[in-house]
């Protein structure tokens, strides 16, 4: 086995209580690099394309890649994937903290779950010993307070994940949280762990990683580190954390403001990273390997309401949780934060759920009498405490929105479907996309629905023109390409992004820890092989083209933007309809959005076109070839 992998990968089938301990397959990881990429393979490999996500035939993996737990920057990411409830497509979600480096350090790359436990239980890794615990005494307590327990029962040293009773009862955004406030948040990994009656996994390593050339990766970490020290963005990353954006996205006209009906908040001051900082900020938080402490960790004090603590709001929990509900109180949104993190959920989902009932509330597609005698109005933290009580109760509508958006808009309908803010199943994050054609498109064309990290091209559309749709495809493919290097390494992209940390200098951590000799280039390879493989498992699990699911809410390109600094600017449905040919043709698709047989076969991927052909949806063969050049030469001017 390659240096800097643990060597052992565990199967834990839970419907027969089997553990087997397993040589991790070093050509497996080779090729897919571990992390989302070793996650997206074992999933198309061993999940049935008609299996229930909340099924027995579902898998749930968790990893930790070659970075996580390599003392380099950022190196704390633990991967979680399996096909998604949300989605029914592939689905991984990735947390910081000190999870995934305790799983190598216990000696372990990978953990496959199977099955479905007869009973809850808690999964003990401690070191070499593995074992499945009875979780009656934990189960149906919130995700903090049962991470506080479990540490009380086994010891501060284990590193602890938890679901809450969202995941328990299956609510389809539910997450995977982690030291108190750090999630594996979307695509419903926590539903998936819940099916498995998983309710927690408890992890304790005392091993050491073999690193290829300690002595170089030392000096390699260490020159990263002096430079940056002097780096402007440190100063405010470690103050703010990410909700320094706050304001900057207001200012820019991309905040999500009340179900993303226009994207200038009035009282933005309000619940922005001034007001968190001053008002509710406890004490600064990092991840593992980590000096940009990112993490704030805030209390809310809210008359009549018990006193609470979250870590956070960061950007994304910020924005759908403050104006996008109409929040007018900082505390209050540190408080809905508390609510979604011990119940379980997604908070940027779930702020994309509340903001819908919102809208639909203030429209009249539903009333009081479906809320229990009460109301959903912008900006009550009374009303988002009873409305999230009914969701993760499953009592009478909150049964329709614990299937997200998407499932909440089909029941309601009436037109709800215009405004229900999600792609493939996954609510958007917190960025409204119509005076960001290149976010737009990177909404439509992620791998697992609306999520922004897959592709963060704001800055990009900032600088190159924020009319034009011109040319976001190729901005588009580069950042799908390189982002899920950071996951499939298990390492956080955040030093990159702000601390101007290169890729090539990632790559380079990767080849002093393993011993190999790749370049960005290859990297790059096996990201666009993880994207193809992704989409592949998507057209086969959901039988229909991929053009069929590419396409945002209506609101995206019929209202234009109210007010504000974007006022009166928007997209056309033609625009739209152009990004996606010109994403289609920069990567190698064909017009209704499937990978041909040439351009899988040129990424060593023949297997999925014969899978792909049986089902019908091999894209056809496209006049002049496929592109050799496809978005991985590219790099945006803002970069
Ligand atoms: Fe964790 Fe934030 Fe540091 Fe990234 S920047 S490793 S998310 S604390």
């Amino acid at each position: 086995m390659a240096d800097g992998f643990a060597g052992t990968t565990l199967r834990i089938n839970l419907s027969n209580g089997e553990i087997k301990k397993l040589p991790t397959d070093e050509k497996l990881m080779r090729e897919w690099y571990g992390g989302r990429g070793i996650v997206a393979k074992i999933c198309y490999d061993e999940v049935p394309r008609d299996a229930d996500p909340l099924g027995p035939l579902n898998v749930l993996v968790m990893t930790s890649g070659i970075l996580s737990g390599a003392f380099t920057p950022g190196g704390s990411k633990v991967e979680f994937g399996s096909v998604s409830p949300l989605t029914n497509g592939q689905g991984d979600s990735n947390m910081g903290g000190h999870l995934g480096p305790a799983l190598k350090f216990a000696g372990f790359d990978l953990v496959i779950f199977s099955g479905i436990s007869p009973k809850p239980v808690y999964i003990c890794i401690d070191d070499d010993k593995v074992e499945i615990r009875d979780a009656s005494k934990y189960w149906g307590m919130g995700s903090l307070d049962c991470e506080h327990l479990l540490k009380q029962d086994l010891g501060e040293d284990f590193e602890i994940a938890t679901i809450g009773p969202s995941g328990e009862r299956g609510i389809l955004f539910s997450c995977i949280s982690h030291d108190f406030g750090r999630q594996a948040g979307r695509t419903g990994q926590g539903a998936v762990m819940g099916s498995k009656k998983i309710k927690a996994i408890a992890v304790r390593g005392n091993k050491a990683i073999k690193v290829h050339n300690l002595e170089a990766l030392y000096k390699h970490t260490y020159d990263i580190i002096q430079r940056t020290k002097e780096h402007p963005n440190m100063e405010p990353w470690q103050k703010y954390g990410t909700s320094f954006f706050i304001r900057w996205s207001n200012d820019n006209a991309v905040m999500p403001t009340r179900n993303f009906q226009t994207t200038w908040y009035e009282d933005v001051e309000k619940v922005d990273g001034e007001s968190l900082v001053t008002k509710c900020l406890v004490t600064h938080k990092a991840c593992f390997g980590c000096w940009m402490n990112c993490g704030k960790y805030s209390k809310a004090v809210i008359e009549g309401k018990k006193t609470v603590f979250a870590e956070g709001p960061e950007y994304e929990t910020g924005a759908l949780c403050g104006p996008n509900l109409g929040m007018h109180d900082i505390n209050h949104v540190v408080y809905i934060n508390y609510l979604l993190d011990n119940y379980g959920m997604d908070s940027m989902s779930g702020g994309g759920v509340m903001a819908f009932a919102m809208e639909c509330f203030e429209k009249g597609l539903i009333t009081e009498k479906d809320l229990e005698g009460h109301t959903m109005k912008w900006g009550s933290i009374d009303d988002v405490e009873h409305f999230l009580d009914m969701v993760v109760n499953r009592r009478g509508i909150g049964d329709w929105f614990a299937g997200g958006t998407r499932k909440a808009a089909e029941k309601i309908g009436k037109g709800s479907e215009k405004f229900a803010m999600q792609v493939k199943g996954q609510e958007m994050s917190g960025y409204d996309g119509r005076w960001a054609p290149g976010m737009l498109l990177s909404y439509m064309t992620a791998d697992i629905g609306a999520h922004h990290n897959r592709s963060w091209t704001i800055t990009v559309d900032m600088a190159e023109g924020r009319e034009t749709t011109e040319g976001r495809a190729k901005i588009v493919i580069y950042l799908q390409h390189i982002r899920p290097l950071f996951d499939t390494w298990c390492s956080c992209r955040l030093f990159w992004g702000e601390l101007d940390i290169t890729p090539e200098e990632y790559a380079e951590a990767v080849n002093l820890i393993t011993g190999w000799d790749d370049s960005i280039d290859q990297a790059l390879k096996v990201s666009e092989k993880i994207w193809n493989l992704n989409r592949c498992h998507y057209l086969e699990r959901n039988k229909a083209n991929g053009r069929t699911f590419d396409y945002p809410p209506a609101r995206s390109w019929e209202d234009k933007i109210p007010n504000g600094p974007g006022k009166g600017k928007g997209v056309s449905l033609e625009q739209v309809e152009t990004m996606l040919d010109d994403y289609y043709r920069e990567r190698g698709w064909d017009k209704n959005g499937n990978p041909s047989r040439a351009l899988l076969e040129d990424l060593g991927m023949g297997f999925a076109a014969e899978n792909l052909g049986k089902a019908g949806f091999l894209g056809k063969p496209l006049e002049g070839g496929i592109p050799k050049v496809r978005g991985e030469k590219y790099k945006p001017k803002a970069f």
